[in-house]
């Protein structure tokens, strides 16, 4: 799916312009990072392609079709969603975490921890964790259930929030390895904040260069970026 800024500003209700006048277009299975210094418009740029911001004029479309139109809920059902701390609920077992949105979308539960058990073994993990509590897991695993149950939404499109930025170094760079390697089978389509420039150039196949004022100062491959 590609997905396309036009001409996308936000500004909250408080006044504070998040993204100034942002034109993009994420090509179809590709990573494309959006990178900055805190502040600078990641995460509210993000959170317009599944409505969780609405732009204050502008435009986001997936495959030519504006988000605006339809269910946000529907829309957010069919789009991977994965946040820092990975965000699990802390009263459900790892397998029920990773089958949140396949139950949501009316599986039985027998089909959907089935699918989420094939899923743990995706992101690298033993099925024996499926019955723990996120709590009784480490960082560097949270992070991996969290791009599971985001994998389940089985969705071409994948929104990644700072997923790696509060794993130490050593197992960050293990699950930057391991999405490039999912992303070589999967070829979704991935949008990815991060305020780290070298996980951007380790990850984009495109990189999205933010300033505060959230306007964008560059964008371009890796090493175009790199060049200025
Ligand atoms: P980043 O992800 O790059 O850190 P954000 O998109 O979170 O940036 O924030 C961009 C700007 O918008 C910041 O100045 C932030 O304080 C502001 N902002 C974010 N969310 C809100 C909100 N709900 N209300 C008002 N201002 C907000
Ligand atoms: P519960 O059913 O336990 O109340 P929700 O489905 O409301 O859980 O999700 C809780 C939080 O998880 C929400 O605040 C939302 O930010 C986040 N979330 C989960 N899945 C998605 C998704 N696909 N898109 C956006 N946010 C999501």
């Amino acid at each position: 799916m590609t997905i396309e800024f036009r001409d996308v500003t936000k500004r909250y209700p408080d006044g504070t312009v998040a993204v100034d006048g942002l034109s993009l277009t994420v090509e179809d299975g590709t990573i494309t990072v959006f990178v900055g210094p805190s502040g600078c418009g990641k995460t509210t740029s993000l959170r317009m392609i599944n409505r969780m911001v609405e732009p204050t004029s502008g435009a986001v479309l997936l495959d030519g079709k504006d988000v605006a139109d339809g269910d946000p809920a529907l829309l957010r059902r069919g789009i991977g969603y994965v946040i820092q701390h990975a965000g699990l609920f802390p009263h459900r077992t790892v397998l029920d975490n990773i089958a949140t949105v396949p139950l949501l979308s009316g599986w039985d539960k027998r089909k959907a921890r089935t699918r989420a058990g094939e899923l743990l073994e995706t992101v690298g993990l033993p099925t024996e964790l499926g019955k723990r509590y996120p709590a009784q897991l480490s960082g560097g695993q949270q992070q991996r259930v969290g791009v599971a149950r985001a994998l389940a939404a089985d969705s071409p499109v994948l929104l990644m929030d700072e997923p790696f930025s509060a794993v130490d170094p050593i197992v960050r760079e293990g699950l930057q390895d391991e999405l490039l390697r999912l992303q070589s089978q999967l070829g979704k389509t991935i949008v990815f904040v991060t305020h780290d420039i070298d996980e951007a150039v380790r990850l984009g196949d495109k990189v999205a260069v933010m300033r505060v004022g959230g306007k964008l100062a560059q964008y371009g491959t890796p090493s175009d970026v790199l060049r200025h």
